[in-house]
């Protein structure tokens, strides 16, 4: 890709270059300057490259005004090995989690808390539903051994916006603390830190800070991360040995993605000069409200209610008529610059479409243009859904 042929709207990708959109929820689209961040290598151990660590840990508190009383402690991988480190760190031998599943990102929290051998209870939710607070509440009196509370910011299978804010206010009320995967949330929806309580959240460099995979980060409440010495059954995700040794010596434990880490300062900055979680949220939320609006006046239908929307990706029904096919929708998406994804719902057929990445209203527009041709090609005069789709959503949203 030529510098002078990014589209001059500040770094924003031309699809005339040929490069999809990834309207996926990270990896994303990133800025040209994101990418051309990585043409340089760096040692690990040098000055210059620690310093760079140094700052995105500091941007990281900064941008969560959460200077006081956390710490950030990177960690290499993708975003599942930062949940993984932050359960294996914040968790032991003697707490029990109470985890709130409403997805597969959830069910992953499960999967490694049976991994790890820590105690916990689950209350799901299915695909649709948010974990409320007055569940919370209850579970916790029913079993008093509860320690944690666990739970998905926006789970990203389906786009539900999940309401910690509410389920913080019950955990702490009751005395007990929380861990979010706040993943595909953090940066765009507002958390105020000083009024939500938990001990830590994760989220990672590929989702709304838009840039590119390669890790994680955790940000911590210091005091809680000091006792977590030797609580982890993992030498590489050890969250608090991390932090100890990046405090020490201003590296990374062990070799650091340093071409990842660079790009990420460049996004950070980009970030910054965008206006922060607000002007972040409000280029999602617009992103979204201009597909819903769009892909709505088609006939397509999206799995959740308004109010559970999030700005970060969307699911919609795949439409009864009998000649539409994903598959062709797919390709015939891509063929005009747009890579969606497929759903991840277990009892009707569903597809996503992502809000975040380097991508704006123009953008959006062309997307749901796209979507139309693809329909026409395929000979499908309206995309709305099953019958069985929209009565399986009124049962579970009536119960
Ligand atoms: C992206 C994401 C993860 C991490 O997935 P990776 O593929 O490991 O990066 C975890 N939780 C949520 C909610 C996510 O959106």
């Amino acid at each position: 890709m030529l510098k002078e042929a990014v589209s001059e709207m500040n770094s924003f990708p031309d699809p005339a270059l040929g490069e999809p959109f990834l309207l996926t929820p990270g990896p994303l689209t990133t800025a040209y300057e994101v990418k051309e961040a990585m043409l340089k290598d760096w040692g690990s151990w040098d000055g210059d490259f620690r310093a760079i660590t140094a700052s995105i840990r500091q941007k990281l508190l900064q941008l969560a005004d959460a200077e006081d009383e956390f710490v950030c402690v990177p960690m290499q991988g993708s975003g599942t090995f930062s949940v993984e480190a932050m359960l294996g760190t914040f968790l032991s031998w003697n707490t029990k989690a109470l985890v709130l599943l409403n997805g597969a990102y959830g069910k992953r929290i499960v999967e490694t808390l049976e991994y790890l051998g820590r105690d916990y209870v689950a209350i799901d939710k299915g695909d649709y539903l948010p974990p409320r607070g007055e569940e919370v509440e209850a579970a916790i009196e029913a079993d008093p051994s509860i320690t944690h509370v666990i739970v998905v910011h926006v789970e990203t299978s389906s786009g539900i916006l999940n309401p910690i804010e509410e389920i913080a206010e019950v955990t702490e009320r009751l005395g007990r603390t929380m861990l979010i995967d706040s993943m595909s949330a953090f940066g765009a929806m507002p958390i105020d830190f000083k009024k939500v309580r938990f001990d830590a959240l994760v989220s990672s460099a590929n989702k709304c800070i838009e840039g590119v995979p390669g890790f994680g980060f955790v940000l911590a409440r210091r005091e809680a991360l000091e006792a977590c010495d030797g609580n982890s059954h993992s030498l590489s995700l050890d969250i608090y040995k991390q932090w100890i040794h990046m405090e020490k010596t201003g590296q990374w434990r062990f070799t650091p993605p340093t071409h990842t880490v660079t790009a990420f300062l460049t996004a950070l900055e980009l970030y910054e000069q965008e206006g922060g979680v607000e002007g972040r949220y409000n280029r999602y939320r617009t992103n979204r409200d201009t597909l819903v609006s769009g892909m709505r006046a088609l006939g397509f239908e999206t799995l959740l209610d308004d109010r559970w929307l999030s700005p970060i990706i969307v699911t919609f029904f795949c439409p009864a008529d009998p000649s539409f096919d994903f598959n062709r929708f797919y390709e015939g998406m891509k063929d005009r610059g747009f890579i969606i994804y497929p759903g991840k719902l277990t009892v009707v057929d569903s597809f996503r479409v992502g809000c975040i990445g380097r991508m704006d209203n123009d953008i959006m527009e062309r997307v749901v243009e796209a979507a139309r041709a693809t329909l026409a090609d395929m000979g499908v005069e309206n995309a709305a859904p099953p019958a069985l789709a929209l009565e399986e959503r009124a049962k579970l949203l009536n119960k």
